[in-house]
């Protein structure tokens, strides 16, 4: 298939990394920035003492944001297409994928504000319909699903509607008033996602967060004529689990069952791709690359023999059914860091979104 550039109509994924600056922690302990990006296409690994090693040193995308390309830049350049199809109908996915502390929670809230922003402003110039913006947000943990606007801590249940799909019981769902409005659920569900963090050692690194802004419109009145001609989509905002949590499951005995279990989502997501890969869309292809690396391709590879694996094997990919292949957009964030010490992990990210070229 042919390549549309960033943003491009005729691609239906795009895959985007983005390096964060050292942190003041890394910085204090000397830590050094082996990661740079050359210019908007390449980022270079220059540890001159790992000079010699057997992977490659430059790696090529449709596009890389260096340490200062601010959040804003992210977004037009890499997302603000892709959210903003969901005002026309199309429903969409943003990912954020890579290890923990890299920036996906950064880089993802930052983006919903401003296809949030966006959004309104849209509304504001289209009086010709009348829009609904509807918000909710769930945290996926252990295959468990909450509601992050609700301080219930009950789990909730995800049912099959023959006509509307895959639905949350139960869940919250708020019309969103404007963009302060917005804020104020961004930062309540925050506060939700914390409970319980103490008690469960560092929980959000291994727990999905879905935002999800709901779009209905319909045409308005026009001199005594109606029109029925109403249009309904979904954009998800998914801060996955840190890709670490992956890797680590492929160590030997117990780790590597709990770890399955724990991201038995990410696990299904990687088989529900490799399913699709027979179709020749690009979208299949590269969703399959970047999710094997959760997946452990060994045990989809297993299951896969024994045959049926398929969207209603893990909530995640239950719940995103309708925005993955078909007519969905769908854009992957992979956030680095550049220090040395986790240059392991970054390469891991690196190498499956390389291969998505
Ligand atoms: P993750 O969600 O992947 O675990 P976070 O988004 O929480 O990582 O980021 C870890 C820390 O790094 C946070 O304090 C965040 O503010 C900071 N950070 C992440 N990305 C950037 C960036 N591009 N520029 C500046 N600070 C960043
Ligand atoms: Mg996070």
């Amino acid at each position: 298939e042919k390549m549309g550039g960033v943003g491009g109509h005729e691609e239906k994924i795009l895959v985007l990394v983005r390096l964060r600056p050292l942190n003041e922690k890394e910085i204090d302990v000397n830590e050094v920035a082996d990661w740079e990006c050359i210019n908007d296409t390449t980022i270079l690994y220059r540890n001159t003492l790992r000079e010699g090693s057997t992977f490659p040193s430059a790696y090529t995308f449709d596009r890389v944001f260096r340490g200062d390309c601010s959040t804003k830049q992210v977004y037009e350049e890499g997302a603000k297409e892709i959210a903003l199809s969901v005002v026309g109908g199309i429903n969409s996915s943003i990912f954020a994928y890579g290890q923990t502390s890299s920036g996906k929670t950064y880089t993802m809230i930052g983006i919903t504000e401003y296809a949030v922003a966006d959004i309104f402003d849209y509304i504001r110039k289209h009086e010709e319909r009348a829009f609904v913006v509807k918000f909710s947000a769930i945290e996926i943990y252990n295959e468990i699903i909450r509601d992050l606007l609700s301080s219930e801590n009950t789990p909730l249940r995800l049912r099959d509607d023959p006509e509307r799909g895959p639905i949350v019981e139960k869940l919250t769902e708020e019309t969103l008033r404007d963009w302060m409005h917005l804020k104020e659920l961004l930062s309540f569900c925050e506060a939700q996602r914390q409970v319980g963090e103490t008690y469960l050692n560092d929980k959000s690194s291994r727990s999905h967060q879905i935002i999800r802004l709901t779009i209905e419109s319909s045409a308005r009145e026009f001199m005594g004529k109606s029109s029925s001609t109403t249009l309904a989509a979904s954009v998800n905002f998914v801060d996955l689990a840190g890709s670490e949590r992956a890797s680590q499951a492929l160590s030997a005995g117990s780790r590597l069952k709990e770890g399955c279990h724990i991201n038995r989502s990410l696990l299904t997501l990687g088989t529900v791709i490799r399913k699709l890969r027979l179709s020749p869309s690009f979208l299949a292809v590269v969703v399959y690359l970047i999710f094997s690396f959760y997946g452990c391709l060994r045990l989809i590879e297993s299951k896969g023999r024994q045959g049926h694996i398929n969207y209603r094997d893990s909530k995640l990919t239950r719940i995103l059914q309708p925005s993955l292949g078909g007519n969905s957009r769908t854009a992957i964030i992979c956030t680095l860091s550049p220090a040395r010490c986790h240059v392991e992990q970054t390469r891991n990210t690196l190498l499956f979104a390389c291969c998505a070229k």
